[in-house]
């Protein structure tokens, strides 16, 4: 069995306007809608993939959001 490791992640440290794009484009399999929105954001890497994880903001089920990586990692340090 592979050992898959999550590496939290600060999501307040994004741009403000950024956190907001991500709070507002979700999709949920539960509502099978897309921009319900999210709230308690949480950010992770996992396999070398970003993801946003969240609640619902209508039904309250856990929502990701992957991070597409664009090539471009300028995280603040
Ligand atoms: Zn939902």
């Amino acid at each position: 069995m592979q050992k898959q490791e999550r590496i939290e992640r600060d999501f307040t440290a994004r741009d403000p306007e950024e956190q907001q794009e991500f709070l507002t484009m979700t999709w949920c399999n539960n509502c099978m809608q897309v921009d319900l929105g999210m709230v308690e954001p949480q950010e992770y890497e996992l396999d070398g993939v970003v993801y946003i994880e969240g609640k619902c903001k209508v039904c309250g089920e856990p929502v990701t959001t992957e991070i597409a990586p664009e090539g471009d990692e300028d995280w603040p340090d």
